[in-house]
């Protein structure tokens, strides 16, 4: 299995890092975040080192989905948020801060000024239907 010395992650998994541990099986590991936004705020990672969806082999994904719906079902039991977010961020640009692939599992309050909202705006079709086409081309 991937690892990398050097990822937090990594570490985690290997329990050189403690955790506080929710769920693992043998791809998967969910923990909560130390630095949560609100109350029930974790993470779930394949064990394997995969830095983003880019790199992340198909099967460790659907493991990692499986166990985030299971997770996020936990989580709106346990602390019942007004909604909860998926979010999985890939590069800096997307605010990826630690290089091992997870997903948050990030429950969500009413009016809790989180800035992951946007207004959605009617989008130019000609342009949505070029862009399309160009993304159709790498699948
Ligand atoms: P991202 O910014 O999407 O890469 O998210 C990384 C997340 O990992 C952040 O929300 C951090 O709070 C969280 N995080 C970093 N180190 C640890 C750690 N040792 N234990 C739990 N969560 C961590
Ligand atoms: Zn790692």
């Amino acid at each position: 299995m991937a690892s990398d010395p050097d990822c937090i992650f990594c570490k985690i998994v290997k329990g050189e890092v403690p955790c506080f541990k929710l769920f693992e099986d043998a791809e998967t590991l969910a923990f909560m975040d130390i630095n949560p936004v609100h109350d029930g705020h974790c993470l779930i990672i394949p064990k394997a080192h995969y830095p983003t969806v880019f790199e992340i082999a198909p099967e460790a994904m659907e493991a990692a989905a499986r166990i985030t719906a299971r997770v996020a079902k936990a989580v709106n039991a346990a602390v019942k948020p007004d909604g909860l977010n998926l979010i999985q961020a890939n590069g800096a640009g997307a605010g990826q801060s630690v290089g091992h692939f997870h997903l948050h599992v990030f429950p969500r309050r009413i009016n809790d000024g989180v800035a992951i909202n946007w207004d959605p705006k009617p989008g130019d079709m000609t342009r949505i239907a070029e862009i399309a086409e160009r993304i159709r081309g790498f699948l």
